[in-house]
């Protein structure tokens, strides 16, 4: 199965040691995209999407657990090999749209420099520019463009050279909703076109609309998962099952009884 995948995590866990003592920012991430698809990573902030993002852009290495991208393990990979397969197999979109672009150089230059810096040819350009609906903004600088305008030049930009996947951090934080649409309606369609995965965190609900299927993280472990529009609650390697924190006071002294019908694969949790 992991020969169709273009990423796939499985167990990842992260540990930060930071001054005021170690903190465990992945508990256990699964998570598998197949090229042509888009997965939004959403939570409340804190809650472990940027870590995620990093170990998915080969930016760094999971403490346990391991990342595969276009079917290499980051897990024990040097600097140097996952520089190398950030080169080959990754496109990253950031935040800010002026952290994606240089600032006083028309988009169409800046697009076929990169091009020729990956091995692509100038047509991917234009038919970049066609699909993400920016062709007649080629000559203009990045000022001159919408922060809507600029995050599509920028995934334009991440798409060249045939990423397997693209990373966006938070594309849309920093932009309108009319904007916001603009991007997210290319979403899939850039996705599909390219047979490339794309990972989003987000916050926004627009871009999890647009997505094939949603993770929501809450303190570094999966607490739901999206797809094909039923939410779907996540039981991980170790049983574990995360309840959305509306129910939690349904258990106020935090130990259940469980009682288990085999029959209907069942499980009921009462209150003590
Ligand atoms: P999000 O992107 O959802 O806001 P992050 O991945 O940035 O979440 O952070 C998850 C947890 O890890 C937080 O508790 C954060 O304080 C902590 N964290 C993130 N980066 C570091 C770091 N470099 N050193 C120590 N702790 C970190």
């Amino acid at each position: 199965m992991s020969a169709e995948l273009a990423i796939s995590c499985s167990a990842v866990v992260k540990v930060y040691e930071a001054d005021k003592g170690v903190v465990q920012a992945l508990r256990g991430i699964d998570l598998a995209a197949r090229p042509g698809t888009v997965t939004a990573v959403a939570g409340p902030s804190g809650s472990g999407k940027s870590t995620l993002l990093r170990l998915l852009a080969a930016i760094d290495s999971p403490t346990a657990g391991d990342v595969v991208i276009g079917g290499l393990q980051i897990a024990g990979a040097s600097a140097r090999v996952r520089r190398a397969i950030r080169r080959r197999h990754i496109g990253y979109v950031q935040q800010r749209p002026s952290d994606n672009l240089f600032a006083d150089m028309p988009i169409g230059e800046q697009l076929r420099l990169v091009a020729r810096h990956k091995g692509a040819a100038r047509s991917e350009v234009d038919r970049l520019a066609e699909g993400l609906d920016i062709a007649d903004r080629l000559g203009h600088d990045p000022r001159e463009l919408s922060g809507g305008e600029q995050q599509r030049a920028a995934l334009a930009r991440a798409a060249l050279g045939r990423p397997s996947v693209i990373i966006a951090d938070e594309p849309t934080a920093e932009l309108d909703l009319v904007t916001t649409r603009a991007v997210c309606s290319v979403l899939g369609s850039l996705a599909r076109d390219r047979s490339v995965a794309i990972v989003v965190a987000t916050h926004d609900v627009e871009v999890m609309g647009a997505a094939d299927h949603v993770l929501f993280l809450r303190d570094g472990a999966v607490q739901s998962e999206t797809f094909e529009g039923r939410e779907l609650a996540v039981v991980d390697s170790t049983g574990r099952i995360q309840l959305p924190p509306e129910v939690l006071s349904w258990y106020p002294g935090r130990r259940v009884a469980l009682e288990f019908d085999p029959e209907t694969s069942t499980i009921v949790i009462k209150p003590t």
